[in-house]
């Protein structure tokens, strides 16, 4: 894995402007691994894509987050900040295994773990338990009843949640909860985490500072983009802090 640069984290940047959240993960890591397919950073289950973007983030700008939330009782703003490694599943440390096997009534089926392609191709309006049967019903590899094959559409409803439920034990990084309470009302609940959609937020407010750092240089000096952008930021600080004077 490869550090972002200040010029790949702008190109990821403005390349992700115009992408939905899974291509945006996919852009992010491609940046982070150049050596590989894009084809491979697609096909990555979503706990691997995970995992992988958590290592970008802290190879990039360390391992630990400043992260916002409303409390849901008092609407109380929070700031908090957690650290990659305790979000980051340990079970996941496991490469999880691509496939897996559910048997019931007669019916065996074998399924894959879905990727960020299939999450890309849901239609936007489902609610969690049918995008977990849609994408449990895509994956299936074979099923088979009683030897013969059948088509995914035909399983019944227990086995599609059987199936849901084997995929989120198999890819447990997919899934990452964390534990709030609210210091003004004392109210405790949970919310999901997502690696992806937390670091490009980071990597808008970075990407926009950076471009008012190459306005306010490029004014005052007359330096081309390229020639900001490839100093190292002390450096760009130490002449924004210079023409202050
Ligand atoms: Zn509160």
């Amino acid at each position: 894995m490869r550090p972002l640069s200040t010029a790949g984290l702008l190109h990821v940047w403005e390349r992700g402007q115009a992408q939905r959240p899974f291509d945006r993960a996919e852009t992010l890591l491609a940046a982070g691994l150049p050596d590989q397919s894009p084809e491979t950073v697609a096909g990555l289950s979503i706990g691997q894509l995970d995992a992988a973007l958590f290592t970008l983030r802290e190879q990039s700008m360390g391992g630990w987050l400043r992260a916002y939330a409303a409390c849901p009782a008092c609407k109380a703003e929070l700031t908090f900040t957690l650290r990659t490694q305790d979000l980051r599943n340990s079970a996941a440390a496991d490469a999880p295994a691509g496939t897996g096997r559910v048997s019931r009534d007669g019916i065996s089926v074998t399924y894959r773990l879905p990727s960020s392609r299939d999450f890309e191709e849901l239609p936007p309006t489902l609610d969690v338990p049918a995008i977990r049967a849609r994408l449990a019903r895509r994956c299936v590899t074979e099923a088979l009843r009683d030897g013969r094959p059948i088509d995914a559409g035909e399983l019944p409803p227990e086995l599609i949640d059987e199936i849901s439920e084997a995929m989120a034990r198999q890819d447990p990084q997919a899934e990452i909860l964390i534990n709030l309470s609210c210091p003004e009302c004392d109210h405790h609940w949970s919310d999901f985490f997502d690696i992806g959609s937390f670091f490009w937020m980071e990597i808008a407010v970075m990407a926009k500072r950076l471009l008012a750092d190459v306005d306010a240089l490029a004014r005052r000096y007359g330096w081309r983009e390229a020639d900001i952008l490839a100093m190292t930021p002390w450096r760009r600080h130490t002449y924004l802090q210079l023409g202050e004077r």
